[in-house]
């Protein structure tokens, strides 16, 4: 018996092209090219080597307006075999959770037509919005157990139907086994998508693609759309532009140098700090003002993410905002802690952290995370205490956990929000970048509780430990079966220290392609060990080889958030630019005064590296400052 796959595809505009008006200051999306989410194009490609190998029919299925028949007919280009369109006006505006509702009553249709699904593929996140919670919340719906942020499928027993994969999270690797049925959301790093045959473009222009509309998915209308999205978008701002950074043009590089230092050791980047501290520097860091909003709130919950008790740093970078918030709505800050043995130590640094109390879920079966069984145990205790805000880190476990626990409890999920506030009525407001930050949304969700929402690592500054500081431990048992759970965990291989270091770095200098060639990364390699900093680099410089991948910055590397980040021969891709952008000073040395770094530069050189960077090394010794960098807390 053939597989029977599914492939759940969205087309998107093309970020790339999308440009901003400068009268009105909105998005120009007409005339934006639409494609295949790039990532789903490596899910159809997944699903496409399995009939290559095993034998499959690959239906793709997307819901969106009529002009998606497009990407469908491209997946039959590339070789699906079958293709449905959900289209309904009444599917318009909706949010992670209608969506995942209306998918997975469209698969319920084509699996009455086509038999049993074995497998649904999702690609990682769409680049519009970039949750990735679909893929979590359909499968949740299917009861199927879900591999989420797969780099590669190492093994697939069809005898006795169980799927072995890999998983790219934030700390390591892992191998997962899931048995058929499962859902599997896919990476770009899982294989390269195949182009369109000939044969293939024949045949997707006269395949015939089938539409279910909202009565042939017999889809309850209050779950689906606008009307079945608990949240929606309150605003959307177009980000102005930033404000432009010192730039040095002309001179001799000596002179560009010392201009440098002058300003890095002024705003005490660099050794003792003379003048005023940079703008970034004097953000945020202490707890601002909080006003107490009217009426009776639930208490704000941070989730608590580890690997064998070493927590997350997002978690405790999540504290300081949960504090705040919690002090706005005049409740309790909470942490949830859900693991094996682990209570003792995490409840102690939650607390000195600022958690007022911890909700504490322990058992030998959640000694690993699985978002089956920890999206089981967190639902109970959110459905027993009723939280009003729950936060966790936008790591790859603490999105895949959000899309499963938002989908149980059909609650609100804000992703990747750079900032959290309340309303002067109490609501919850988490603003996110759209588009690549090309667009900025305020979200809200009023009519479930709790919100929830997630933060990338290092966008909150860290809050003062308190050492010493107690509080009350909430135990909640939970009764589970090791033989009942789908996933299995089979190994872990800890992340190289190369990337834990460049994460925690205190100073960065990335190289990208204006080195030239691997041998001039010496350079970059000399200046960062002058300021005593991590070396990271740009996906194009990975790609050629002269640097490993675990020191590659930005969408598909590591995000960072230096005290002073230096990128030498750096385009400043938007790609590059979104894993750095939070750094408090940034450093860019670039012979083109149009490339794009600069916008984000709080210091520009635009110069010849191979002339610059040796005479801010020169600088920096002459100074005395190479390798005696004061490190200043943050
Ligand atoms: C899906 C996807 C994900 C991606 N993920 C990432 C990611 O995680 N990280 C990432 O970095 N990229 C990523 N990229 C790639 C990204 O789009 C860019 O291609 C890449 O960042 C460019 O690297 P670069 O700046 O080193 O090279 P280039 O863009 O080639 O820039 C080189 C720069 O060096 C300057 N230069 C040349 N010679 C000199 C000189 N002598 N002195 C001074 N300056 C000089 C040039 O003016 C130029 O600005 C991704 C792309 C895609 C499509």
């Amino acid at each position: 018996m053939p597989l029977n796959i599914i492939v759940c595809i969205k087309q998107v505009p093309d970020t790339n092209d999308m440009r901003i008006d400068p009268k009105t200051n909105n998005l120009i999306r007409e005339g934006v090219p639409a494609v295949v989410n790039p990532t789903d194009l490596n899910s159809i490609e997944e699903a496409l080597s399995f009939k290559d190998k095993y034998g499959a029919r690959v239906s793709v299925l997307t819901m969106g307006p009529p002009q998606a028949e497009q990407s469908l007919r491209e997946s039959i280009a590339m070789g699906a075999d079958a293709a449905y369109l959900l289209t309904d006006r009444a599917f318009g505006g909706a949010d992670t959770l209608a969506t995942s509702y209306a998918l997975w009553r469209a698969i319920l249709k084509i699996q009455e037509q086509d038999g049993p699904t074995d497998i649904v593929f999702f690609g990682k996140v769409a680049i519009d919005g970039e949750t990735g919670q679909v893929g979590p919340g359909v499968a949740v719906r299917l009861g199927f157990p879900v591999v989420s942020y797969c780099s590669k499928i190492s093994k697939v027993d069809l005898e006795n139907r169980f799927i072995e994969a890999e998983r790219r999270v934030d700390d390591g690797v892992e191998v997962v086994r899931v048995p058929i049925p499962c859902a599997i959301t896919v990476t770009e790093a899982a294989n390269e998508p195949r182009q369109a045959s000939l044969d293939g473009l024949i045949k997707a222009k006269r395949a015939k693609i089938t539409a279910f509309n909202k009565d042939a998915v017999q889809a309850d209308p209050k779950k689906i759309g606008l009307g079945g999205s608990p949240t929606y978008v309150k605003k959307v701002v177009v980000p102005p532009p930033k404000k432009k950074g010192e730039i040095k043009e002309g001179g001799s590089p000596g002179e560009a140098a010392k201009w440098l230092v002058d300003r890095l050791v002024q705003i005490g980047a660099l050794g003792a700090r003379t003048g005023s501290p940079s703008p970034v520097q004097q953000a945020g860091t202490e707890m601002q003002e909080t006003k107490k909003v009217p009426g009776e709130h639930g208490d704000v919950w941070v989730y608590v993410e580890h690997r064998y008790g070493i927590p997350a740093r997002v978690s405790w970078e999540l504290m300081g905002e949960g504090k705040r918030l919690a002090q706005i709505y005049g409740t309790k800050l909470c942490a949830v802690v859900i693991g094996d043995n682990v209570g003792d130590v995490l409840s102690k640094e939650a607390f000195e952290y600022g958690a007022d109390a911890v909700y504490l879920t322990e058992h030998p079966v959640l000694h690993e995370y699985r978002s089956e069984t920890y999206g089981v145990a967190f639902a109970n205790l959110s459905n027993k205490y009723h939280p009003e805000v729950v936060l966790m880190g936008g790591t790859h476990n603490g999105r895949d956990l959000a899309g499963v626990l938002a989908t149980i409890i059909e609650t609100g999920l804000i992703a990747d929000c750079t900032s959290l506030e309340v309303d002067e009525k109490g609501g919850f407001n988490g603003t996110r970048p759209d588009f690549g930050g090309k667009e900025m949304s305020t979200i809200v969700c009023p009519r479930t509780k709790p919100t929830m929402a997630s933060v990338r690592t290092r966008v909150m500054k860290m809050p003062q430990r308190v050492e010493g500081k107690r509080g009350q431990v909430i135990s909640e048992p939970i009764e589970l079966d090791e033989k009942a759970v789908k996933e299995k965990i089979i190994s872990f291989t800890p992340m190289e220290r190369a990337v834990a270091k460049l994460e925690n770095a205190d100073i960065i200098v990335s190289g990208g392609r204006g080195l030239g060639s691997p041998k001039n990364f010496a350079l970059v390699e000399e200046l960062a060990d002058a300021l005593g900093a991590q070396v990271g680099a740009t996906r194009a410089v990975v790609y050629l080889d002269w640097i490993s991948k675990d020191h590659q910055i930005g969408q598909t590397g590591v995000t960072v958030r230096a005290r002073l980040y230096f990128a030498v021969g750096v385009s400043g891709a938007v790609q590059h630019i979104v894993g750095m952008e939070n750094s408090d000073t940034i450093v860019a040395i670039n012979k083109d005064p149009e490339a794009s770094i600069f916008g984000v530069a709080h210091f520009g050189i635009i110069g010849d590296l191979f002339q610059v960077v040796p005479a801010i090394i020169d600088e920096l010794k002459a100074r005395g400052l190479a390798k005696k960098v004061a490190i200043v807390a943050k």
